[in-house]
């Protein structure tokens, strides 16, 4: 039994932490999830603000650079050059612009004088016109590596970093390539992967603990933006929650395993508290007189326990008894019911030969054979014969027929008439009964109150009293409340019955009175 309870209480521990663990990993699960898909949004979003960013800007330079070779005014002239110098304050990564003839910048604005910005060799000439120089050791002004862009007789310098105006960054690395070339990164020794190394989109990098997003365009040039961050954000923002989700699932778990285990406890203590009583024989033993429904005579009446606890409460049979027998002692209660069956009413036993006592049995009675040493013995010290105790048992006790059978046997080989209780509610078929010898078949509650105190007769009951009659045993009605019952009953040939209209079962000693005034 403690191991049983040992057993229930490793495995509730184990499924409850079971259910936090699942729990804590599922919403953990939930919570990465969303967070990395937050997370990159959020840099998506970044890499497709920028590359649209520096893409309109370089659409904005080409057409700049057009609209310039466009423009109606002389040459170098003071509007020319005013024009060029508007142009290029209106836009902050424009550094300088410049008018050519020829292999010679003639004017400009933001360009040195003399020795200008002309670096040797273009790195691109597109189909277009347009000329392209990368930002390198030959464009570097200031410290700065220009890029510089010609179209026609215009060209300018544009500060690649302008380009990306990222706003503030919390831990976001962005960079920009031209044409596949490095022009610029944010923060400036930012290692942001080359645009050729990743997919277009998003990739997520669960070993380095990063997400990346690339994101191209390519109207003029090829622009690509590669924006990264780490994930590491993830424990700082999901940790609290994580913790209080554990933290509230173990206290879940917890009150589950306490409210089982003071359940079980309660459970076993109430079980021992029966164990108890029926080892001081604090059960009670109540009457419930049988009588010939034909003279309304008493010929006995059966046994039904009654548990008395210290508090006055008073337990139903129903209750204590699958009790007892599920804690393997039901055995101690049937022979305490015969002990006090003996005990109360020996003498009135004596007294009314004709009168017998019915005693319930369980299945497990049958197991062993204490029960028939106990009556042998109970028995001849109260100087009374085998006929004064019939013993009731339920089909439930007949389904394994070998023990069974042989043990009717021998009860009734000692002179017991045996019974069978709650006919009709079993499932064994008549010819399973047959095979057994017996003497009383008791017809259950249900069927007598099928009969209505009206109606000529009910076929169910009909059916059970025919089934009843024909394996040719003395036939007892239980529960009978009513004279119409009662008539009804013994106009079909039940012989025998029990019920609240005759008697309630009664304590050793009003039973005894009862039978007086019966006389
Ligand atoms: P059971 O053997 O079918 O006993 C008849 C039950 O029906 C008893 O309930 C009795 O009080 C009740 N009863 C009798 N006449 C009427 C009636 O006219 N109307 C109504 N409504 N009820 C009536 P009880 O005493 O509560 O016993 C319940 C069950 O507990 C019994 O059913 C029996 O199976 C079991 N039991 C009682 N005492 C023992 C015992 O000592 N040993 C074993 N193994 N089982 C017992
Ligand atoms: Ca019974
Ligand atoms: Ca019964």
């Amino acid at each position: 039994m403690l191991q049983r309870r040992d057993k229930v209480v490793v495995v509730l521990l184990a499924s409850a932490l079971l259910g936090v663990l699942l729990l804590f990993s599922v919403l953990g699960w939930y919570l990465w999830r969303e967070s990395v898909v937050a997370e990159e949004a959020r840099l998506g979003d970044l890499a497709q603000r920028l590359g649209l960013q520096a893409e309109s800007a370089i659409i904005d330079a080409r057409d700049l650079l057009q609209a310039l070779n466009e423009s109606p005014f002389p040459r170098c002239s003071p509007e020319h050059v005013s024009l060029m110098q508007a142009e290029t304050f209106a836009r902050p990564h424009i550094r300088a612009i410049g008018f050519w003839r020829a292999a010679e910048r003639l004017c400009g604005t933001g360009f040195a004088e003399g020795a200008a910005l002309r670096p040797p060799q273009a790195s691109r000439i597109y189909d277009d016109g347009m000329i392209a120089w990368w930002p390198g050791p030959d464009t570097t002004v200031g410290g700065i590596p220009l890029f510089l862009m010609r179209f026609g007789n215009h060209d300018m310098a544009i500060d690649p970093r302008q380009l990306l105006s990222t706003g503030p960054l919390s831990n976001q690395q962005v960079g920009l390539w031209v044409e596949g070339l490095p022009m610029t990164r944010i923060p400036a020794a930012a290692a942001v992967p080359a645009p050729d190394s990743l997919r277009p989109g998003l990739t997520v990098d669960r070993a380095r603990q990063q997400v990346s997003a690339r994101f191209s365009l390519g109207t003029i040039f090829r622009i690509d933006i590669v924006a990264m961050q780490p994930l590491s954000e993830f424990w700082d923002r999901y940790l609290p929650t994580l913790v209080l989700a554990g933290l509230l699932g173990l206290v879940l778990a917890g009150l589950w395993v306490y409210v089982v285990l003071s359940f079980s406890r309660r459970h076993l203590s109430l079980t021992a508290e029966l164990r108890n009583a029926i080892e001081r024989r604090e059960i009670l033993v109540y009457y419930q007189p049988i009588v010939d429904l034909a003279t309304g005579h008493c010929t006995g009446a059966e046994a039904l326990a009654r548990w008395s606890r210290a508090n006055g409460d008073m337990v139903s049979p129903d209750v204590f008894v699958p009790m007892a027998e599920e804690a393997g002692m039901i055995t101690e209660l049937t022979l305490a019911v015969l002990e006090l069956v003996l005990r109360d009413i020996g003498s009135l036993l004596r007294a009314h030969p004709a009168i017998a006592i019915n005693i319930n049995l369980s299945p497990q009675d049958l197991e062993s054979k204490r029960l028939l040493r106990a009556l042998v013995s109970g028995l001849s010290e109260a100087g009374l014969p085998a006929s004064a105790i019939k013993l009731e048992l339920t089909e439930r006790a007949l389904l394994d027929s070998d023990l069974p059978r042989r043990r009717i046997n021998e009860l009734r080989q000692l002179g017991h008439a045996v019974a069978i209780d709650d006919f009709g509610t079993g499932y064994s078929s008549l010819s399973y009964l047959e095979s057994f010898e017996l003497d009383i078949l008791k017809i259950d509650k249900a069927f007598v109150d099928t009969i209505e105190s009206h109606a000529v007769s009910s076929s169910v009951i009909g059916h059970v009293i025919e089934m009843a009659k024909s394996l040719q045993l003395d036939i007892v009605a239980e529960g009978i409340e009513s004279q119409h019952q009662a008539a009804w009953l013994a106009a079909q040939g039940v012989r025998f019955g029990q019920g609240y209209h005759f008697s309630r079962p009664l304590a050793a000693e009003d039973f005894s009175h009862w039978l007086q005034s019966q006389a």
